[in-house]
């Protein structure tokens, strides 16, 4: 029978699920089908390790830096695992490793904080806010960076002194499940479970009466699933979901200069990266010499397995997603886009899409007004500053966006304009373990990053007596 991370049976009659390789489409391994039953079981001992783990900050630090250092000397095992099931080429893969024990640094240092604090007002009493965990909570993340996503869920949520069930996507459960054990073996029993399968799995554990905090990481739709789920236990919600990020050009811009960093920063993780710029506005005089000197880096990429040296581009992680890419681009060609470059499947096994860069495209189509989450830019032209500002902001979501430009007090008066979480001048989506990361309108609720994301998973306790302050 598999067994857990911590040497606990997994799955009762040992049911498993196929794991696919996104580059050869075919399953080349397998993980435990958790089913949603076993799931009272597992927040109960949630629950009683949360006892414990709450109780002793010192202890939690130092577990949290020896998970560190675990997660770093198991990097030549957990990066290629990574690259097999999600597709990423193989140094982002290590990346994403480092950043998961870079995290678990951050938050560990972050432990004592925050500390209790004397609220004056003038009255005669002693008022002092403390903080306090909030218990035993679920984390549900998706398949494009499996590992930075779990540990941006568990190290604030293990820092702050909560126990946590976390749910990876059933496209990429076996780094996860590795991680997990790689962590757990740093941390008392059952304070980290990793728990795999199908849904209604993750819809189980969101509604889960015994969970207190649903940290979630995905798309729109199931986030409103999830903080619906939530609701009957009114348990608390973060919800941190998809982005529809604009990069808007100045007339100022200088092209040749910043097109690889633009381009980039679009098709990075083969365009699955929720900060990743979805749309470029360029000023009309500009537009031709952008989408030329796009279209450039995307002819030059070298797209291929994530494993083979030297491809800077995978596959898209999944069937779904591929045929989500496909339909977007088709829907905005046969809409009178032109696919400058790309626009179509690579013919070869596996769910690789040529890079595409797609010039004259109809703003009210999909490619504009939805994420497409995939290797594919729409660029768009703009007459007056104010037009782009307001296309920028004219999606239901709010999560990024980035102003380019030479004059940098003028980018920086645009950036303020964007109505989204996070603006980025010259560049897009490098974000920091100490800044706060929270969209508006649909791309979430809450915050994580930096402090911020410590007291997401607090909560104020005040006591309040009698006395001089
Ligand atoms: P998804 O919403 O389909 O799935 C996310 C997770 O939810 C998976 O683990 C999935 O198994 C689980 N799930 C599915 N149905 C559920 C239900 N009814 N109840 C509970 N859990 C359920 O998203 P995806 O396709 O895996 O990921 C892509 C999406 O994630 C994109 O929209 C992307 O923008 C978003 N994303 C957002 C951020 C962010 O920080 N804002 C980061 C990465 C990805």
């Amino acid at each position: 029978m598999p067994t857990s991370p911590r040497g606990r049976a997994t799955a009762a009659g040992g049911e498993r699920f196929a794991v696919l390789d996104p580059a050869t489409g075919e399953a080349f391994d397998e993980a435990p089908a958790r089913r949603p039953e076993e799931l009272d079981t597992v927040v109960e001992r949630a629950h009683e390790a949360w006892r414990g783990w709450r109780s002793d900050s010192l202890a939690r630090s130092k577990a949290l830096l020896t998970a560190a250092d675990a997660v770093e000397a198991a990097g030549a095992d957990l990066a290629p695992l990574l690259t097999r099931e999600q597709g990423k080429p193989l140094a982002e893969s290590y990346a994403e490793v480092a950043r998961t024990a870079a995290r678990l640094r951050y938050f560990a240092e972050l432990v004592p904080r925050p500390r209790p604090r004397k609220i004056m007002d003038g009255r005669p009493v002693r008022s002092e806010v403390r903080w306090r965990p909030l218990g035993p909570t679920a984390a549900i993340v998706p398949w494009n960076f499996p590992l930075q996503l779990a540990s941006a869920k568990f190290a604030p949520a293990l820092a702050a002194g909560n126990t946590m069930v976390l749910k990876p996507s059933p496209f990429t459960p076996l780094a996860t499940r590795l991680l997990g054990s790689v962590v757990a073996g740093a941390l008392p029993e059952d304070v980290l479970t990793v728990v795999t399968g199908h849904e209604p799995l993750g819809a189980r554990l969101a509604s889960h009466p015994g969970i207190r905090h649903v940290t979630f990481t995905g798309s729109v739709a199931t986030g409103r699933a999830v903080a619906e789920g939530a609701a009957a236990s009114l348990a608390r919600v973060t919800l941190e979901l998809g982005g529809n990020d604009a990069a808007v050009l100045l007339d100022d811009v200088d092209v040749e200069r910043i097109a690889e960093r633009l381009f980039w920063a679009a098709f990075r993780n083969c365009g699955q990266v929720c900060v990743a710029v979805k749309r470029v506005y360029a000023p009309a005089r500009l537009y031709s010499r952008v989408v030329e000197a796009l279209a450039q880096h995307a002819r030059a990429v070298v797209v291929g397995a994530g494993l083979d040296p030297g491809s800077q581009l995978g596959p898209v992680n999944n069937a779904a997603q591929l045929a989500r890419v496909e339909r977007c681009v088709d829907q905005a060609v046969s809409a009178g886009a032109r696919a400058v470059t790309g626009g179509h499947r690579l013919d070869r096994p596996g769910y690789f899409f040529a890079p595409t860069i797609l010039a004259d495209v109809p703003p009210a189509g999909t490619v504009v007004t939805e994420e497409q989450f995939g290797p594919v830019l729409p660029v768009l032209p703009y007459g007056s500053l104010d037009e782009a500002v307001e296309a920028a902001n004219g999606t239901g979501f709010g999560l990024g966006g980035s102003v380019w430009g030479t004059d940098l007090d003028r980018a920086e008066a645009v950036a303020d304009r964007l109505e989204c979480g996070t603006a980025w001048i010259n560049h897009h989506a490098e974000l920091s373990l100490a800044q706060p990361f929270a969209g508006i309108k649909d791309s979430g609720v809450g915050v994580a990053g930096g402090p911020w994301g410590l007291y997401g998973n607090l909560r104020p306790f005040v006591v309040h007596r009698p006395g001089a302050a």
